[in-house]
């Protein structure tokens, strides 16, 4: 049996509620004989800054730096608004994506059946919308320098921000898109703006270069980044994977996201390099919501954004494939039987709360199972 060592930070908030449902499923996966998962646990955001004095301790990095995954729950909150800059909640993730190199952003948006007529788009549009945005992470606009703002003198000022992509970069997220679109439909969609940016002329180069020596089995198509934001309210469906840049990866990856509902519904992954001794690919799950102060210990958190992150690991860390389709299928059933959280309520007359969607959805995997 294959042999999984996880890290679990399940943080602040919410994200211990919905972590300690997510060890339900995982325990599920082990009693299957799926593979024997070995866990770790520690502290991140706020929980650690109340232990260490700081967003993570050294301790963790370096599990999160041998572990073959990690799975996070949620940081920040409140309680920790006026602990010092360097030590605040978000500090803990940004060092993890930061010291583990996770370039690579992956934001599915799925939209279940039950919850099509949710949408802000009609139900034709979005029933049964699978697709995922490859946003890179690390470079683009928001690091590129120089990043100033400088005053003329005469009144004005001016402010600058500088979008810098190297060869290699862009040669890298493009093999994580290609590479995921061979694990799914085998279609990659490249976006920027090279009619009016030399980083999009750049851009559309070297994903096409990359296609041709590598990956000339996937179909890919370019579109410009504005015209790409309008076909994803227009028909979402003809896209299976986009990729696209720090900037409009952040844009495309929200606008995505409301197609499907609620926060509380979003998986994600932050991939990094396949590590040249082990051949492993350094990978953190989490789901795309915070911590959810308001509703915090009252059980009443949606958990599928978190067992979501759960099947994305086993499907992109693993290669698990079905496992990772029997948990997108027993929320599809929690679904459809008429459980809802109250974040994602609509017209429903009752809601449930974590332990119970969990519920709901370990008994849809025995039968799956079975
Ligand atoms: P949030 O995602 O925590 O909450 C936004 C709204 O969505 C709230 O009303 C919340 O109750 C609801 N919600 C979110 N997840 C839910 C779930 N699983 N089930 C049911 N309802 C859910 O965003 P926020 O309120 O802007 O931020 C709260 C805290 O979380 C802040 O400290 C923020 O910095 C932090 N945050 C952390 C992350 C992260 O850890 N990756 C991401 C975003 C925000």
């Amino acid at each position: 049996m294959t042999n999984i060592d996880l890290l679990l930070l399940p943080g602040d908030g919410i994200g211990p509620e919905v972590m300690a449902e997510t060890k339900r499923v995982i325990e599920f996966f082990e009693k299957q004989g799926a593979a024997k998962f070995t866990v770790e646990e520690d502290l991140v955001g706020g929980a650690a800054y109340d232990a260490h004095k700081k967003a993570i301790s050294e301790d963790a990095m370096r599990k999160a730096r041998d572990a073959d995954a990690i799975l996070l729950g949620a940081v920040g909150g409140p309680k920790w608004a006026n602990v010092p800059y360097d030590a605040r909640p978000e500090a803990g993730l940004l060092r993890l994506r930061k010291d583990l190199q996770l370039f690579a952003n992956l934001r599915p948006a799925i939209c279940y059946p039950a919850l099509a007529d949710d949408s802000s788009l009609k139900r034709e549009l979005v029933e049964g919308l699978d697709i995922v945005i490859v946003r890179e992470l690390t470079g683009g606009v928001y690091f590129g320098e120089p990043k100033t703002i400088t005053d003329l003198g005469n009144g004005h000022k001016r402010a600058i921000d500088t979008q810098v992509y190297d060869t290699y970069e862009i040669e890298r997220i493009a093999r994580v898109a290609f590479d995921l679109a061979r694990k799914r439909r085998n279609k990659v969609t490249s976006s920027e703006k090279n009619n009016v940016m030399k980083s999009g002329v750049l851009w559309k180069e070297v994903v096409t270069q990359v296609h041709e020596r590598e990956f000339k089995d996937v179909k890919l198509e370019h579109n410009l980044a504005d015209s790409l934001g309008m076909q994803l309210v227009r028909a979402p469906k003809q896209f299976d994977v986009i990729v696209t840049d720090n900037l409009f990866g952040d844009i495309l990856s929200d606008v995505a996201a409301m197609l499907t509902g609620s926060l509380g519904m979003l998986p994600s992954a932050s991939l990094g390099e396949v590590d040249a001794k082990t051949k492993k690919r350094r990978a953190l799950y989490e789901p795309v919501h915070g911590s959810a102060p308001d509703i915090a210990g009252k059980g009443l958190a949606n958990p599928i954004a978190m067992i979501g992150s759960f099947g994305m690991m086993l499907r992109y860390s693993f290669g698990m494939t079905k496992e990772a389709d029997m948990i997108e299928q027993a929320i599809a059933a929690a679904l459809a039987k008429g459980l809802r959280t109250a974040d994602i309520k609509g017209k429903a007359e009752k809601t449930v709360g974590t332990r119970e969607m969990t519920d709901a959805i370990l008994s849809e995997l025995e039968k799956l199972a079975a």
